[in-house]
């Protein structure tokens, strides 16, 4: 009788239809970055599968995608062809054509977080688009969310003015293809200005100056939230910039509690003024008198969180993917004490750069409790050593053992 092995079985469940994993959702990410190949990881443990668009066949996410699309993100055609075929789209890089997914979102696309989020963050690359890192200025002041002072800027006298305001340093800011501080550059006096801003390419590059953020940490906090709107944040990090990427972080900060909290409120403040589900990285500054101001913010997985992966009970790879599916929300909590992270930027590209690298990694790999994440980059060796550990002083004395040995003055600071 065939009735009898089911008879048990409670009717919407004999009728729902067959999920193989998690979610039958098939996840479109445009790029494939280490951030991509990061998140295709975590969501092949849970059977998650991961479509990206990358334009570089050798790109990083494209050995572990489910399958990798050779095509650019930011070509419209490219983008709507490639979100078809994906139950979800979402980013691991915010300059992609966010003209093209507002579009696509009015044709019923969905997108993870929002167009209108990518559209406000963005740095594009494109001149012809409206859409740059001033809007998330003026988006976050409107906000009311505290920010260094900036103001937009189009020639030598305005600048002057800015600089009259805000004194020296100042930071000149482009407007667009800004990432890894390319689009930074600092005048320290107003005889100064002529060369910081031809750095930038000039002022028909479209330019703003920000009051220099006498920062004495930098913090980072990652917010998810899922389609719920339901929103759990990571653990307050530091994170120590080198040549603008970021190169050490440290979990949690060395911070009060009270610079803890101030912190996430302000990253929950931001993000809530966003819209979609996903996680948003949150960059801070944090002054000598207490202050936090924001720096900006990444709708995505963040470099600042690769040490969620050993570190927290849900790394931020899988909570983006569990975001965007509409699945629960998993514990951002440390399941370690204490957790560093540190990014080996290869100055020297090709053979020698790989050389270094590799050597590094061996040495890392002698370290009792840390891992490594080779990014694969083709040109350019990247790769993160995390280490995590029992209590936190025994972390942060085998990270400063590794870092003095790859050349890198490291201080335990931890009290
Ligand atoms: P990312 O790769 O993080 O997207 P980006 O090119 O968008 O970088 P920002 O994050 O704006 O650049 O700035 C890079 C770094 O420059 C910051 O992490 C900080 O160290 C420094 N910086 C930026 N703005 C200021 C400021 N107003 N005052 C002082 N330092 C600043
Ligand atoms: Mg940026
Ligand atoms: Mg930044």
């Amino acid at each position: 009788d065939d009735s009898s092995n089911t008879k048990n079985i409670p009717m919407d469940r004999k009728e729902s239809p067959v999920v193989r994993g998690v979610s039958d959702t098939v996840v479109g990410v445009l790029g494939g970055g280490q951030l991509g190949k990061m998140l295709c990881q975590a969501a092949s443990r849970m059977a998650v599968k991961v479509m990206v668009l990358d334009p570089l066949a050798d790109c990083p996410a494209g050995s572990v995608a489910f399958r990798h699309v050779v095509g650019s993100f930011d070509d419209g055609d490219t983008v709507e062809s490639f979100a078809k075929r994906c139950g979800v789209l979402t980013v691991e890089i915010e300059h992609v054509d966010a003209v093209t997914l507002e579009r696509l979102e009015r044709q019923g696309v969905d997108c993870q977080p929002k167009a209108s989020t990518i559209q406000i963050i963005q740095a594009s690359f494109f001149p012809s688009i409206l859409y740059d890192k001033y809007l998330q200025k003026l988006h976050f002041s409107q906000h009311g969310i505290p920010l260094a002072d900036f103001m937009q800027v189009d020639d030598i006298e305005s600048v002057k003015k800015a600089g009259d305001m805000f004194g020296y340093p100042l930071m000149i800011k482009s407007k667009k293809l800004a990432y890894d501080g390319r689009g930074n550059a600092v005048a320290h006096s107003q005889e100064e200005i002529p060369s910081a801003v031809s750095a930038l390419g000039g002022y028909g590059r479209g330019l703003y100056v920000e009051k220099w953020a006498p920062f004495v940490k930098e913090l980072s906090v990652i917010v998810a939230r899922g389609r719920d709107n339901s929103m759990s944040c990571y653990p307050v990090v530091e994170t120590i910039h080198k040549d603008n990427i970021c190169h050490i972080v440290e979990a949690p900060a060395n911070v009060t509690e009270k610079v803890k909290n101030l912190s996430i409120d302000i990253a929950k403040k931001a993000v809530d003024s966003l819209e979609g589900a996903g996680v948003f990285a949150v960059e801070l500054f944090l002054t000598s008198d207490g202050q936090v101001l924001l720096n900006e913010v990444a709708p995505r997985p963040h470099n600042s969180g690769h040490h969620t992966i050993e570190s927290c009970y849900t790394s931020q790879y899988e909570q983006h993917v569990r975001a965007v599916l509409g699945l629960p929300l998993g514990d951002p909590s440390m399941k370690v004490p204490a957790a560093i992270m540190y990014n080996i930027l290869g100055e020297d590209e090709g053979e020698p750069g790989f050389y270094l690298a590799n050597q590094l990694m061996k040495r890392a790999l002698s370290i009792p409790g840390a891992s490594i994440h080779w990014y694969g980059k083709p040109v350019t060796p990247r790769v993160a050593i995390i280490m995590g550990s029992d209590s936190d002083l025994p972390v942060m004395k085998d990270a400063a053992i590794v870092l003095d040995s790859f050349g890198v003055p490291y201080e335990v600071s931890i009290v």
